[in-house]
């Protein structure tokens, strides 16, 4: 298994350290770095904790069967493979999720100023989520659109 922290989505809160010390470390950096390339197997279940618990969906992890299939299906050489995998990896980066829920929601359309596109009042008196999964280009404004809910109306997944 190997673990990456994308350094443009993580905001240095420090829980992946305080999950898997042996693997992230904050202590030269603002933002998590990985000390332990590969994971040994008896780090994984920490790796795997810290990628669950990380707030902003930083940590990828690239597990092992990825590793293992050196030439992906449809791949036909092993640069062809490593680009496909570098996709199924920016898949699993940007697959966002957001979800409202409806017995909070006071239908201030607060997130609907922020991100339009994403965030709906027009059709019911509580917000609705327009799009599934979330576009890269607004996932910066959906955590902001829950940031800013003053009734913690929004998951994201
Ligand atoms: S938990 Fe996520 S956001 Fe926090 S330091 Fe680790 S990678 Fe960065
Ligand atoms: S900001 Fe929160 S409470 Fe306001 S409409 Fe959106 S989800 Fe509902």
């Amino acid at each position: 298994m190997r673990v990456h922290v994308d350094p443009d989505l993580c905001i240095g809160c420090g829980i992946c350290e305080g999950d898997a010390p042996d693997i992230f470390s904050l202590a030269s950096s603002a933002i998590a770095e990985v000390i332990m390339d590969p994971v040994e197997p008896g780090f994984e279940a920490d790796a795997r904790m810290a990628a669950e618990d990380c707030p902003e969906i930083a940590i990828i992890i690239e597990n092992g069967e990825d590793l293992e299939t050196p030439t992906a299906p449809g791949a036909d050489s092993a640069d062809d493979a490593e680009e496909s995998i570098n996709d199924n990896d920016l898949e699993r980066k940007f697959d966002m999720k957001a979800i409202v829920d409806q017995d909070l929601c006071i239908g201030c359309g607060i997130c609907e100023e922020i991100v339009p596109e994403v965030f709906s009042l027009q059709n019911e008196p509580y917000a609705e989520v327009l799009l599934d999964p979330i576009p890269e280009e607004f996932q910066d404004a959906v955590r902001e659109a829950a940031e800013e809910c003053s009734e913690a109306a929004i998951t994201i997944e």
